[in-house]
């Protein structure tokens, strides 16, 4: 047998695959607990809007049929909604999937990006799977040291990857900090700006709307999912908004049809379904102060979040807590890969979910 680890192309090697949160089903067949409490994955506890299901119903009857892949109808809704023009979106199978779309466009040998300590793990995964080289700027209070980040460019650097907030620190960077980045970095360096929990942070005083920024920076790729307070992660839809010439550039990698027909048609509703956001805004907004009160009355300290989730200091190291979370029937995420051993990160759930967290989380802290 060859040895296919040499066959792989360079940096392929470097990576491990991605570690998803512990699936509900996988911990009652280990343990064979049930009423599982699944906080793992940033998921919108409320689901999809309810409104969704007799549109999914009807497409069924279409299924033979491939998607449209121009997602004519579903640019057009989010130009009504946010003023974007249609050349500047590009859709994509989770907003992942738009990420990995600007770094096979962007980055290969001899290129490289930079990224944060503690930043979203695919974009290290994205930058490595083409062979480009990756910078790690130490994280400053948990975040994104963005005048680090500048003095960090080099010749080389041909991309930044940006998330407000990031996962899974929950850390944001405000309007003026940003602008002042941007006003700074090349014009040759694409920044891309994950908006993954955009609707989660977008109360927050100063915090920016990257939407606004595309045409005044037209090295910015701002991205965005529906897999969060929009509740459709499951089937995989998100996009990225950027100047058309960029958008024209992604197209040309992107596979034809690589959002599918359901995905488009749930997402035209959702998105039309703002109250639901709200709800779920609202709902997370409630958790979080539940969640933070409730920490702190255990002694525990949190790292201020923008996004649906919060990422908990237990000041040693958090596996032994993780494992005897889920003997409690609670599934969070260990965040070790990330840098930080010390910390396990909760999704903010339902008031009954996140009562059921602390609960366990006492129980665990009082029999260590
Ligand atoms: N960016 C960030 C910061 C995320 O946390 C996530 C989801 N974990 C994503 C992007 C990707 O989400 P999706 O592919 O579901 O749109």
């Amino acid at each position: 047998m060859a040895d296919f680890l040499k066959l792989a192309q360079p940096g392929i090697t470097e990576l491990s695959p991605y570690q998803p949160g512990k699936p509900t089903e996988e911990l009652e067949r280990e343990l064979g607990i049930t009423n599982i409490v699944k906080l793992a994955s940033n998921e919108n506890p409320l689901g999809p809007s309810p409104k969704i299901a007799d549109e999914l119903n009807r497409q069924i009857a279409e299924l033979a049929r491939y998607p449209d892949g121009s997602a004519y109808l579903l640019k057009n809704k989010l130009e009504a909604m946010t003023g974007v023009s249609p050349d500047r979106i590009t859709v994509g199978n989770g907003s992942n999937d738009v990420l990995e779309l600007v770094g096979r466009v962007f980055l290969g040998e001899g290129t490289e990006s930079i990224i944060s300590e503690h930043a979203f793990v695919v974009y290290p995964l994205v930058t490595k799977s083409v062979g480009a080289g990756l910078k790690v700027i130490p994280a400053k209070n948990h975040g994104q040291d963005l005048e680090a980040t500048l003095a960090a460019i080099t010749d080389q650097t041909r991309m930044i990857f940006i998330a407000n907030p990031n996962n899974p620190t929950g850390t944001w960077i405000t309007e003026d900090t940003l602008t002042a980045f941007l006003d700074q970095v090349r014009d040759d360096v694409i920044v891309i700006l994950d908006e993954a929990y955009f609707e989660y942070a977008a109360g927050i005083e100063g915090y920016p709307n990257g939407l606004t920024l595309v045409d005044r920076y037209p090295n910015l790729v701002v991205t965005r999912t529906l897999s969060k307070a929009y509740g459709l992660a499951g089937l995989r839809i998100g996009y990225s908004v950027s100047n058309p010439d960029i958008a024209d550039l992604m197209n040309r990698v992107r596979q034809p049809f690589n959002v599918n027909s359901m995905s488009l048609a749930a997402a035209l509703i959702a998105l039309d379904d703002q109250e639901h956001v709200d709800r779920s805004v609202a709902i997370n907004a409630e958790g979080m102060k539940f969640l933070e009160d409730a920490l702190s009355q255990l002694g525990l300290g949190a790292i201020p979040s923008a996004g649906n989730f919060l990422t908990v200091d237990f000041g040693r190291d958090a596996m032994p807590i993780y494992d005897a979370l889920l003997h409690e029937g609670v599934i969070v995420r260990p965040i070790g890969v990330y840098g930080l051993p010390n910390h396990l990160r909760v999704t903010i759930g339902t008031p009954d979910e996140n009562a059921r967290f602390i609960d366990a989380l006492q129980k665990v802290l009082n029999a260590a």
